[in-house]
């Protein structure tokens, strides 16, 4: 009994010991899961302080990254202890980017007004000194105070300077953004802008404010634009110190772009956009004359008063294409009224026919009934017959009767023969005349469908038939998974063309540079006016490197086709954004990719191809 007893007790303190080390055991993992993070972490956050510190944390991570062993790990919390020790050496001559630095940045960034520009220049004069950051203090001061002079003065009464740039924004804002109170670092209201708050009566108290405020209007900013997720989502996914950078600089950009929509109000002017108005008219010549009064008027300035006589002359316009289009939907619905009562005819002529087809089998079966009484008439009567000469004459009545029979017989079916000819005369003639119509009409649809997709001004496709066009080679590259590349052209300073020498010889430069683009590009490429001055190439077959050599051979071509006005010389150039369908790609996603590389092909000079 007490051999069981303890054999019981052993059994449970295995049992237990096994459980507890079990447990020891999923606590050490989590332990070494936990340390590995921590560790790839903290190489992370020491990422960017120096060379050799950075080269040595990138091989730590890679290490990490494997599953490696208990010595090895050890290894690597040596080789941290070693880092360690490196940063404590190298923290006198710290690489990391200082404070001060930043500080640049963002005054680059702001785009002071240009009055400000002495003020900005001394400022960055006082920051490039800075070699610490506690010497950063009283230039931070000075960035408040030239930020606080800004403001003040944007809120105040001198338009036109602080119209422009992030101050303009930010007036702007202030007047016609009712937002919500806005919460600080530590919970605490912060007047929104529509109250009497730091910035709008430029009595800041704190710079803190003001950089917060402005923080707000570029977030806001952003995110109206759908931007800033993106970013900080490229942020989480942001492995080492260069990449950082480079998102900064990217959001940057970004913060431009969004301040350069938010500040040019007169971006797109009211006769601009009549002006894109009628560039989409299709008309006929015949009112070509009225398009080009047009805009001549819109020109030039057009006051207050007479803008409603402009806009109801384009209204006129656009009625007259309204009109156009119903007047074909009313031919479309004649033609069809007409089939339809054709067909109509067309089937009482086969139900006529059809009745005297019955009509005619009825009668040739009484034919043949009347036949057979008649030879049966006459056996009877031969069979009967006593007397050869009453035989005779009863033989001779009978075939009689038989020939009368078969002469009314014949006369009806040739009657009824020349009526069915005649029927199908004319049910023949009838259906050639549709079929004839029904071509007509192919045509005409064919012809109307043609000028729909071809850009009147340029002759080549527009920008619905890219769409047809993108579509069906999307779906090809999806299945044969040939390489396909895009790339995007607009024409630099196009807007400069219009100016200096009209609109007329603005059409023509685009017209040219049509031509030029479609005589160069391979049968199977396909070239479109996207509207505008824009331009779209899609390169069946060629991957990104080869797309961006034949858009620079196209760029190059426009730069050397010498474009003379007024018989001066004037250099006329396009800039390209280049992209290539990759994986799971969306039309959407490879055109924003080349319309961000154009963009970059814009800011770097412009004359120029860039891949996305
Ligand atoms: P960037 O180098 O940045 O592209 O400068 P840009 O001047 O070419 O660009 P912007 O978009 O400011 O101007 C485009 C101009 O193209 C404005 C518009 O009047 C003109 N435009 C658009 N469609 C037509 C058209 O059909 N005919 C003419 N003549 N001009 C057009
Ligand atoms: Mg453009
Ligand atoms: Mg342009």
């Amino acid at each position: 009994m007490k051999k069981v007893d303890s054999e019981a007790s052993w059994k449970s303190k295995y049992y237990s010991s096994l459980e507890e080390l079990e447990q020891k055991e999923k606590d050490w993992e989590e332990m070494e899961v936990l340390l590995r993070m921590a560790t790839s972490r903290m190489s992370l956050a020491a990422d960017g302080i120096s060379k050799v510190v950075d080269y040595r944390l990138s091989e730590l991570r890679d290490q990490l990254r494997k599953k490696i062993s208990k010595q090895k790990l050890n290894q690597v919390l040596k080789s941290i202890t070693a880092i360690i020790e490196l940063l404590e050496k190298e923290s006198g001559s710290a690489t990391l980017l200082p404070g001060w630095k930043w500080l640049d940045q963002i005054v680059q960034a702001l785009h002071f007004p240009k009055k400000y520009q002495p003020q900005v220049k001394a400022l960055r004069r006082q920051i490039s000194y800075c070699e610490s950051d506690t010497q950063m203090q009283p230039v931070v001061q000075n960035f408040i105070k030239l930020l606080e002079k800004v403001l003040e003065h944007s809120t105040g009464g001198e338009q036109k300077e602080s119209a422009g740039g992030l101050f303009g924004y930010l007036k702007r804002g202030q007047r016609s953004e009712a937002q919500p109170a806005q919460h600080d670092r530590s919970g605490g209201e912060r007047p929104g802008p529509e109250s009497p708050g730091p910035v709008r009566t430029a009595s800041c108290q704190s710079g803190a404010d003001v950089i917060y405020i402005v923080a707000n209007q570029i977030m806001s900013a952003l995110e109206e634009k759908g931007r800033i997720k993106d970013y900080i989502d490229k942020a989480r996914d942001v492995e080492d110190g260069q990449a950082l950078l480079q998102l900064a600089e990217e959001f940057a950009g970004e913060i431009q772009r969004v301040w350069k929509l938010n500040t040019e109000p007169q971006g797109i002017t009211a006769n601009a956009a009549m002006n894109q108005l009628l560039d989409r008219f299709c008309l006929p010549p015949v009112l070509e004359k009225n398009i080009q009064k047009l805009r001549e008027r819109l020109a030039q300035d057009i006051p207050a008063a007479a803008w409603p006589e402009v806009i109801s002359r384009v209204a006129a316009l656009v009625q007259y294409m309204h009109q156009q289009t119903q007047q074909e939907k009313r031919d479309l619905e004649t033609f069809l009224a007409q089939v339809t009562e054709r067909l109509k005819l067309l089937d009482n002529s086969l139900q006529a026919i059809d009745k005297e087809r019955i009509t005619s089998h009825q009668n040739n079966l009484k034919f043949n009934a009347d036949m057979d009484e008649q030879v049966t008439d006459i056996r009877n009567t031969v069979s009967a017959a006593s007397n050869l000469e009453k035989l005779k004459i009863d033989v001779a009545n009978r075939l009689d009767g038989i020939t009368r029979h078969m002469g009314l017989f014949l006369q009806q079916e040739g009657l009824r023969d020349q009526q069915a000819k005649q029927h199908i005369a004319d049910l023949s003639s009838r259906l050639s005349q549709m079929e004839k119509e029904a071509n007509d009409l192919k045509e005409k649809v064919a012809r109307q469908r043609e000028l729909a997709l071809i850009d009147k001004l340029t002759g080549i496709p527009n920008r619905m038939a890219y769409d047809e066009r993108l579509d069906q080679e999307y779906r090809r590259w999806r299945r044969f998974h040939d390489h396909l590349s895009l790339a995007l052209f607009d024409i630099d300073y196009f807007k400069k063309v219009n100016d200096n020498y009209g609109h007329k010889a603005g059409d023509r430069v685009l017209a040219a540079i049509a031509t030029i683009l479609k005589k160069r590009i391979r049968e199977t490429d396909f070239i479109a006016r996207l509207g505008g001055e824009e331009f779209a190439l899609l390169m069946v077959g060629a991957d990104l490197d080869n797309s961006l050599r034949v858009a620079d051979k196209l760029r190059k071509a426009v730069e050397d086709c010498g474009f003379h006005f007024r018989g001066q010389k004037v250099l006329i150039t396009v800039s390209a954004g280049v992209a290539e369908f990759v994986e799971n790609d969306t039309p959407d996603d490879v055109f924003e990719r080349a319309d961000k590389a154009l963009y970059v092909a814009k800011n770097s000079g412009r004359n120029r191809c860039e891949k996305g």
